[in-house]
């Protein structure tokens, strides 16, 4: 293993903190998975990363040349912070991922934001290959999108370019989004979002007979599974309801397609990924109905819950130029805060 060259890949999710070993041409070698804790302080995240891979993956430690890691956002690119997402509930309003890391593993950290990767994962190794316009929408607890323009990775002054979870999907919409805004697409089809969608709108929307689904969502006990499974099986709510979130994410993925013009169109996360059947079946059905520029091809990742790590990885197997000023952004806050 002594010349072999591998990557540690972590994709630092709402419920998941995913580390990943990958080699040159984006295989998974070995990985684990650790829940995200439910509190923790600003080194919390940096500090299971670094015992995951000096403990759990120290055989490949000597073999690993840098690291890469996809986080939940929003970030703070130039100190190479994350400032604490609405979806988890911290005390702290922050927690540091590039002075911990860089000091504990004294490896080349890149980090960038989890769909940001996983487009950059999708360009390297998956079905962004030869494709210069690449655009990754994950649906998974919250909504997440990585843009590839004439090979070019787009990521905005702090890192959070094209927020797309936060597209405007309804403007008659009178549902809280998590970030404190209205008719967001990701508070009404994000994974973590959907009980509470359904029952916004079974209150304010829903004329029908009340079903099976409709009354676990009014008593408060419906997850975002039994939803979707509601709809397999034909309940009138679900099937109502769900068809709603399908037109949600139709005009999300339509606005990223009029916004940019994509060759491929690629999906993943965890919502897609057990619902992908249905969700694909919802766009097929609306989405022509919203754009306007020639249909991309859309498809679903082939990487499964894998493409995080890979891209992460993936970030560090080769640098988008676009991410370099904003490493040497974090090097030097990282020398100013040590005097
Ligand atoms: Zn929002």
């Amino acid at each position: 293993m002594v010349n072999v060259q591998h990557y540690l890949g972590v994709d630092v999710g709402a419920s998941f903190i995913r580390i990943g070993v990958i080699d040159e041409g984006g295989r998974v070698i070995e990985k684990i998975k650790v829940p995200m804790p439910p509190e923790g302080d600003e080194d919390t995240v940096a500090n299971i990363i670094i015992k995951g891979a000096k403990e759990d993956l120290a055989k490949y430690l000597p073999s690993i040349s840098a690291v890469g890691i996809g986080s939940i956002g929003p970030l703070d690119l130039r100190t190479g912070n994350v400032i604490i997402a609405p979806n988890l509930r911290w005390r702290v309003k922050r927690f540091r991922l590039y002075a911990p890391l860089r000091t504990g593993l004294k490896l080349p950290i890149i980090i960038g934001n989890d769909a940001m990767a996983s487009v950059w994962g999708e360009y390297l190794f998956g079905q962004g290959v030869g494709k210069n316009n690449v655009v990754y929408i994950t649906l998974s607890t919250g909504i997440g999108m990585g843009v590839i323009v004439d090979g070019h990775l787009l990521v905005g002054k702090d890192g959070n370019a094209h927020e797309m979870g936060h597209a405007v999907v309804d403007i008659e919409s009178d549902l809280q989004c998590g970030c404190g805004g209205y008719g967001h697409l990701e508070a009404i089809a994000g994974g973590g979002n959907i009980p509470r969608s359904a029952r916004w709108y079974l209150e304010k929307r829903y004329r029908g007979q009340m079903s099976e689904v409709a009354l676990m969502v009014k008593e408060g006990r419906a997850t975002t599974p039994d939803i979707f499974n509601g709809y397999r099986k034909g309940d009138s709510f679900a099937v109502e309801f769900i068809d709603y979130v399908l037109k949600a994410i139709a005009a999300g993925v339509a606005n990223v397609i009029n916004a940019y013009d994509p060759e491929i169109v690629i999906l993943g996360g965890s919502v897609f990924l057990n619902n992908s059947d249905i969700i694909m079946d919802g766009l097929n059905k609306y989405i022509k109905r919203y754009v306007v520029n020639r249909m991309p091809e859309i498809t679903g990742t082939r990487f499964g819950d894998d493409i995080g790590i890979i891209g992460a990885a993936a970030l560090a197997i080769r640098v988008p130029d676009s991410l370099k000023p904003f490493i040497e952004s974090q090097e030097r806050e990282m020398a100013a805060s040590k005097g």
